[in-house]
């Protein structure tokens, strides 16, 4: 027996610190609180012409708990403070990145795994510099600095990155080389788009999958990320695609691997409060995890998948007057707001001053479904034409959030069918509630309970051996 606990405590000294499982799929929805998960399931169920709920991917995982989101110095995170403490596990202020609240930084969950020998991706339908991406490799005052944030990207050595492109190419100085060279210079192989990754991504040594063009995409919307699901843009990326040559390219490395996988945008399309774009954001990345999930089922003794998000936005509620939702009156909604006010602009550009209110109605039926498919008042009429007048003399000024400025018309015209569907939305910004969290396979049984938004890395890391009083004890 003591023969046995001395083999036993040397065995323990010489393996790894954590068990960690082998291969870690982590999914951050970012701000997909519990409600955006909901409002996509009973959706669904309404499509199907019933009342109830559709089970996605991620909510048939036998594990189903959720986490606090609030940061160290805000009862609301914003993304950056949020994407630390859930790749670190050290909390800190909002607006901050890879630096906790006294400016120390904590190794990352990526970081530490690549010491351990593990391959290392980290994606998102948004830049790849962008908040929560960066939590993973990089350390600076202010989630803002871009081209810093690019930079430690090349110096992080991680296997695979994929997403749109950077934000901030170039530096501040005229001498400061780019940073699709100073990521070459560093090893890494830029991939544009999906057909370039098939013909030859998987051969090569490190690679960043971006969209078909370097710099911001025109046709992928203005603000670095990939196109909406709902905008269903040709030959663009998607978060799927990603997901699966992610998986392709890490496991063709025959190392164990580590990946993150950001639903970027449901984020972006709850700041703007349009549940309809809401809903694509969250099916696209849902199908994203059923790609790991299949890897699992594979693999399903080494495999972990985790799914949570950073904090939920828009304070989205599900009920606004009577006992009932009315969800499918969403399908009638063709594209994101962004396009449907892009294009309202253009045509007002076309017609100019002839531009009819009858036009108007005809592009927001087409668009929104509104008027035929979905009945308008006489006052919500009122409401419209009025802000039509405002427009044609110029005087309709754009609604603007976080990522998107919207034309006064669009703008009211989402409103409405948010409020047609029974959907309330408190803010355009974040929400305190607490996020969802799923998981299944090895180490799932972790994740049961609410815990504390700083316990995810060595909640996946699993049990860590230590020394104490000359005896090694799992905590
Ligand atoms: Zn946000």
């Amino acid at each position: 027996m003591k023969r046995l606990f001395v083999l036993l405590v040397s065995v323990m000294l010489t393996v790894p610190f954590f068990a960690q499982p082998k291969y870690i799929f982590y999914f951050i929805g970012d701000g997909m609180g519990i409600n955006e998960v909901v409002l996509t399931e009973m959706y669904l169920a309404e499509l199907d012409g019933r009342i109830g709920a559709d089970h996605l991917c991620m909510t048939k995982f036998p594990v189903a708990s959720y986490a606090t989101s609030y940061s160290a110095s805000n009862s609301i995170t914003d993304s950056s403070a949020a994407g630390t403490v859930l790749a670190s596990g050290s909390k800190t202020v909002n607006g901050r990145l890879g630096l906790d609240d006294r400016g120390k930084h904590h190794i990352t969950i990526a970081e530490y795994l690549r010491d351990m020998g593990y391959s290392v991706g980290i994606m998102t339908s948004v830049s790849i510099d962008h908040a929560t991406p960066g939590a993973f490799y990089a350390a600076v005052k202010s989630r803002n600095e871009y081209y810093t944030i690019g930079q430690q990207l090349a110096a992080s050595k991680f296997d695979f990155f994929a997403g749109a492109s950077f934000l901030k190419p170039n530096g501040k100085d005229k001498n400061d080389q780019n940073l699709y060279d100073f990521c070459s210079a560093a090893g890494y192989t830029f991939v544009h788009g999906q057909e370039e990754y098939l013909a030859h991504g998987k051969e090569l040594d490190r690679v960043i999958l971006i969209q078909k063009h370097e710099g911001v995409d025109k046709n992928a919307g203005s603000e670095g990320r990939i196109p909406y699901a709902i905008d269903n843009v040709d030959g663009a990326l998607t978060l799927p695609q990603i997901t699966s040559d992610a998986i392709d390219f890490l496991s063709s490395k025959g190392k164990p691997f580590f990946m993150m996988v950001e639903g970027g945008q449901i984020d972006w399309a709850c700041h703007g409060n349009d549940a309809a774009t809401v809903i694509g954001e969250v099916l696209e990345f849902d199908k994203s995890i059923a790609l790991a999930y299949e890897f699992y089922r594979k693999h399903p003794d080494e495999t972990l998948i985790v799914v949570t998000a950073d904090h939920e936005t828009g304070g989205l509620a599900l009920g606004n007057s009577d006992y009932t939702l009315h969800l499918k009156e969403l399908k009638n909604q063709t594209h994101s707001s962004t396009i449907i006010s892009e294009e309202l602009k253009a045509l007002r550009a076309q017609y100019g001053k002839k531009l009819t209110f009858e036009q108007v109605k005809d592009f927001l039926s087409k668009n929104l479904g509104l008027y035929t498919e979905v009945k308008v008042t006489a006052e919500e009429n009122a409401m419209l034409q009025d802000l039509y007048k405002k427009m044609m003399k110029n005087k309709a000024s754009d609604d603007k959030n976080m990522y998107a400025s919207l034309d006064a018309i669009s703008s009211a015209a989402l409103k409405l069918l948010n409020k047609k569907a029974h959907l309330g939305w408190t803010t355009n910004s974040h929400s305190a509630s607490p996020v969802p969290v799923f998981a299944i396979g090895a180490g799932a049984e972790r994740f049961n309970g609410h815990f504390d938004n700083s316990e995810f890395m060595s909640r996946i890391l699993g049990p860590k051996a230590e020394k104490q009083e000359g005896v090694v004890r799992f905590k």
